[in-house]
């Protein structure tokens, strides 16, 4: 007889956090998988919700005429 073998026993899944890179468990110990801490998960949906406003304010509309074109 080996050592019993469970795959839930085995090592914890790692991933890497999206945030900082590091290691992350997932694993329902983990609530703020696939992120490392909650730290790190406040700080992606942080810069996620700022990148989307930044992008919505200074995208303009596909219709604008642009200034630069030569009229011909
Ligand atoms: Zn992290």
């Amino acid at each position: 007889m080996g050592e019993p073998r469970s795959p839930a026993a085995a090592k914890p899944r790692l991933v890497r956090c999206p945030a900082c890179g590091g290691d992350s468990v997932y694993a329902p110990g983990n609530p703020f998988r696939p992120f490392c801490s909650q730290r790190c998960k406040n700080l992606d949906l942080g810069a996620w919700a700022s990148e989307s406003f930044r992008v919505a304010s200074d995208t303009p509309p596909d219709d604008a005429p642009d200034p630069e074109a030569p009229l011909q």
